[in-house]
């Protein structure tokens, strides 16, 4: 449950009526709203609380995720770093390589979605791959190289932290920290990314529902995070014609169901780069609040993959496109 404490009111009174009551409660300030995340729901004393002075609302969202919900907070998160921006009107594209593989690859495709008007960076310094044997990621010294593409372009760096080791350096290097699709539920990852403060792109675990994504999220703003992006990437079914299957109805039962920002991955379910635009335009046309695009100087010469990289010119065309849907439909990129 979630306590909307007055402003300027203490929380002292509050959080003793909770810990006679046997509730955990946890302090945040979210958004500059001063609230109290109290749970189990059997233990909040919610009657006593809904008359207490220092009191604006107690709300009980539906579900077992509370602080993404839009039950207490009915207006559009917006999430910004450097100059990207999601949501509240504002749609931004990630572009850039799966993994970031030298600095010659990393530099060059930089400049080429930048030129092309992507808002932010992506590239994979630690990579989840499902065989041992794959390419698993130059770690730190990839870092480096997105680092130094980022003081070139000005474009900020999204990177995904593979385990709760890679957190400290991303804090201190990344802009945005990426949370992948196989470490959904990773609770001790969420919460450690949280604690750091730095937006947070949350991927749709191939195998999870849409509450359970809502729930990651929660971990994360359990620890006072309010950047947090949706991603939806892609689930598992029995189709074998496209990677993952695109599940498109995500984007508008998220943005329903959640204020926070909902963006969309075309190219991990395309799998297949001529698939990824028809999906990046589904996506905006859907409601989402932006893209994250694999795109690669030589995406012949990828070491992850490969086939479902566009072009820098491939790009240039999607993003043509996706900037004219994006008017039409009455938002704007920064
Ligand atoms: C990625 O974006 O690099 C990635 C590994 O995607 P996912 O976690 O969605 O598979
Ligand atoms: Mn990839």
């Amino acid at each position: 449950m979630i306590i909307v404490l007055r402003s300027g009111e203490s929380a002292s009174e509050v959080e003793g009526l909770l810990s006679d009551a046997g509730a955990e409660y946890r302090r945040l300030v979210l958004y500059d709203r001063d609230l109290v995340v109290a749970w189990p729901e059997r233990s909040v004393p919610a009657e006593k609380l809904t008359n207490h002075p220092a009191v604006e609302a107690v709300v009980k969202a539906p579900g077992a995720y509370q602080l993404s919900s839009r039950a207490w907070k009915p207006d559009d998160t917006k999430v910004s770093f450097g100059g990207a921006v999601f949501g509240g009107g504002y749609v931004s594209i990630i572009a850039g390589p799966c993994s970031a593989e030298s600095r010659e690859q990393v530099l060059e495709t930089a400049r080429h979605v930048k030129k092309a008007g992507a808002h932010a960076l992506r590239g994979g310094c630690w990579k989840p791959r499902t065989s041992p044997y794959s390419f698993q990621g130059w770690g730190p010294k990839a870092l480096e190289w997105m680092a130094e593409a980022r003081e070139e372009t000005g474009l900020p760096i999204v990177v995904e932290a593979l385990s709760t080791d890679n957190v400290p350096l991303l804090e201190a290097k990344a802009d945005c920290i990426q949370i992948g699709a196989r470490n959904m539920q990773n609770t001790p990852l969420l919460r450690a990314v949280g604690k750091t403060g730095k937006p947070v792109l949350l991927k749709r675990g191939f195998g999870n529902t849409i509450d359970e994504l809502l729930c990651s999220a929660d971990y994360v703003m359990l620890e006072g995070c309010g950047s947090v992006i949706l991603c939806e990437r892609g689930i598992r079914s029995y189709e074998r014609s496209t990677r993952f299957t695109f599940d498109i109805s995500a984007i508008p039962v998220l943005k329903k169901k959640s204020h926070l920002p909902v963006i969309a991955d075309p190219s991990h379910p395309a799998g297949d780069k001529s698939l990824v635009e028809p999906l990046a335009l589904a996506a905006l046309a859907a409601g989402a609040d932006g893209l994250i695009v694999e795109v690669h100087a030589w995406p012949e010469k990828a070491l992850s993959d490969s086939k479902q990289q566009l072009t820098p010119r491939e790009f240039q065309e999607l993003m043509e496109k996706a900037r004219l849907l994006v008017e039409a439909l009455g938002r704007r990129m920064p």
